[in-house]
């Protein structure tokens, strides 16, 4: 199998679609024109009858998904307690010319 291109998947429609990895979009369902699913290519794709196998490949989808976006969350609330504890740091150390500008941007960085 070719990794230059992707399985795509609608739950939905049990269907597949073969698509560049490297395309910045998601194709879309042939069937229902939805946005399909980056199954990548390792994953079997299950065979378009065995609603039981898909069933369980979207249960796992999901779960995947969950725990990258939790980690995505956790990550963002450590790196904000990074820029915190530097700016304290800074502030620490006093007032200077070239500190100020450094602690007002990790602030501006933190309101982001
Ligand atoms: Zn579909």
């Amino acid at each position: 199998m070719s990794a230059s291109n992707y399985n795509w998947v609608c739950f939905g429609c049990r269907t597949v679609v073969r698509y560049p990895k490297t395309s910045q979009q998601s194709p879309n369902c042939i069937s229902c024109q939805e946005e399909c699913f980056c199954l990548g290519y390792k994953v079997a794709v299950p065979k378009k009858d065995d609603v039981k196998a898909w069933a369980n490949l979207q249960k796992d989808c999901r779960e995947r998904s969950f725990a990258y976006s939790e980690q995505a969350r956790e990550n963002l609330v450590r790196r904000k307690h990074n820029i915190e504890r530097e700016i304290n740091r800074l502030e620490a150390l006093g007032e200077n010319k070239g500190r100020t500008p450094k602690i007002n941007e990790l602030k501006k960085e933190l309101t982001n």
